[in-house]
């Protein structure tokens, strides 16, 4: 089964319904939509003669053009690596060779940077909207190809512990698993209008999305491209039945925007991605109503762990309703969820482990990783990195990130990556990385630096970082010490770094 299936019998039976709009303009019909796609699918096949199975890169930024060319793809029998549009040069091309991909789709912004680090396998970058993909609409579209389950659809780039990201491929198998526990365990019941991109599309939003090409309900874009809470209220305005997925700290930034608009075309709000504080769930119920529900996943189970659905949000009558409200929800529907100890031994109700996940949404593996495949998938389990424990009803609460990484703004970040940068640069001795609490950001990058001889300036650090990775992974504060905290091992002891972060700053 071919996921592009569901956009062809949209475009046929559903053909007239609206599929891309920004802000109140429609784009392009299902019936267009399909057609693109296809033909897309036909140019990657027969002009640049990929194979099914083959790479393409997506370097692009939430834009009219984004569903086409992941259904194209996928039409084609290829895999999609959509990708953050955030990245660094250098980040796009280890995610371009690693993922042997011979073509890439960019966004205009993002051309000149690719071109600079564009490396074989690599062949062509086209860029969205332009001359070279006008052509490719002119190919006959051809029959969506056929792909087994197992066959991989989307590689999910995730930052590793080690710093290099590593490629979670998702089957054909594991979205249409994602896809049932959309419909069972987020948003169940009556149909929608459309959904709202107010996140890029290369994740959680995106994924989301497929479930409204099987429903041809419209995709609809911002026209700042950017997240501006006065633009979401004006396209709630326009659009009945709206659902749309925002990080915790978007939905903060939405509560928190003093005009008083008429919200009562939203359907739903999912968030998730990052940990929501109790009293800002609370804040959003009380502005939106009972519209929101909560989902947690990751890349290598993708949004497809646990949900809080809209009926336990609004169950202020239960009993335990602050603590599910602090919980993620229940195991959804497709998945075992279990808590394990460091022998991978299952505890009971109530113990803290490390959160273990089995079934069809899990990944096929990492791409071209064995071992950490290998280590990932132990006994069949996905092993999350995050900690957590069940009540006696089934709720998980998570406890902590046992993998110490940062989520600000709901995107993730990995302190050992902005340690290796800082490492090289000569004028640091020592380095260790945390996140620090934060009201907007949810968390914000500090890195605590032991300076070599002669001394460094917070200015130098800046630089460098924005030399070698993404903007937003570099740290927002510098703090100078004379040495870190560590155990007899000589391993930094993050935890201690952080309690002492806490009451100085
Ligand atoms: P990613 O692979 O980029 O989707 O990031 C997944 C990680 O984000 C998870 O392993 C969790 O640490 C965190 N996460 C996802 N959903 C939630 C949630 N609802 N609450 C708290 N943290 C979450």
């Amino acid at each position: 089964m071919n996921i592009a299936n569901h956009l062809v019998r949209a475009g046929a039976a559903r053909g007239k319904r609206p599929a891309v709009a920004i802000g109140g303009t429609i784009l392009q019909t299902y019936a267009q939509l399909a057609d693109r796609a296809a033909r897309i699918a036909a140019a990657l096949r027969n002009t640049y003669g990929l194979k099914p199975g083959d790479r393409v890169v997506l370097a692009m930024k939430n834009c009219p053009e984004y569903m086409e060319v992941m259904y194209g793809c996928w039409h084609a029998g290829l895999i999609a690596v959509p990708t953050n549009a955030k990245l660094h040069g250098r980040e796009f091309a280890y995610i371009m060779a690693n993922s042997g991909a011979r073509v890439c789709f960019a966004t205009g912004d993002l051309v000149e940077v690719l071109a600079s680090v564009m490396a074989p396998p690599l062949e062509r970058v086209i860029e969205v909207g332009r001359e070279e993909y006008g052509r490719m609409q002119m190919s006959e579209a051809m029959s969506c190809a056929t792909r087994a389950p197992q066959d991989g659809a989307w590689l999910f780039y995730t930052s590793g512990t080690t710093g290099q990201p590593k490629g979670a491929e998702l089957s054909h198998r594991n979205l249409l698993a994602m896809l049932f526990c959309y419909f069972a365990d987020m948003d169940q019941g009556a149909p929608w209008d459309a959904i709202l991109h107010a996140a890029p599309i290369s994740h959680g939003s995106g994924l989301y999305g497929l479930a409204h090409v099987t429903q041809a309900s419209c995709h609809v874009l911002p026209e700042s491209g950017g997240f501006d809470p006065a633009e979401i209220y004006r396209i709630i305005r326009q659009w009945p039945g709206l659902v749309f997925f925002a990080a915790p700290t978007m939905l903060k930034r939405l509560v928190d925007h003093p005009e008083d608009m008429d919200t009562s075309n939203l359907k739903q709000i999912h968030y998730g991605g990052g940990p929501m504080y109790v009293a800002d769930c609370r804040a959003g119920l009380d502005r939106f109503g009972p519209k929101l529900a909560q989902l947690y996943g990751q890349g290598e189970s993708p949004m497809t762990i646990t949900a809080l659905t809209r009926q336990m949000h609004a169950d202020s009558a239960h009993p335990r309703w602050l603590e599910r409200l602090g919980s993620v929800g229940t195991a959804q529907s497709v998945v075992e969820v279990r808590i394990a100890d460091e022998d991978d031994n299952f505890l009971p109700v109530g113990e803290t482990g490390e959160i273990l996940v089995r079934g069809d949404a899990v990944m096929n593996g990492y791409w071209d990783n064995p071992e950490a495949t290998a280590a990932a998938l132990k006994g069949g389990w996905l092993h999350t990195g995050d900690m957590g424990a069940f009540d006696a009803e089934g709720f998980l609460t998570l406890k902590d990130r046992s993998k110490d990484m940062i989520i600000s703004g709901g995107t993730n970040i990995y302190p050992r990556e902005i340690e290796e940068v800082l490492l090289r640069h000569p004028g640091v001795a020592e380095v260790s990385v945390i996140g620090r609490d934060d009201p907007d950001w949810g968390e914000v990058v500090i890195a605590y630096v032991v300076a070599g001889e002669g001394g460094v300036a917070p200015a130098a650090l800046d630089a460098f970082c924005l030399d070698n990775i993404a903007r937003f992974k570099r740290p927002k504060g510098y703090r100078f010490v004379t040495e870190l905290p560590k155990n007899n091992y000589g391993k930094v002891l993050k935890t201690a770094l952080r309690e002492a972060d806490a009451t100085e700053s």
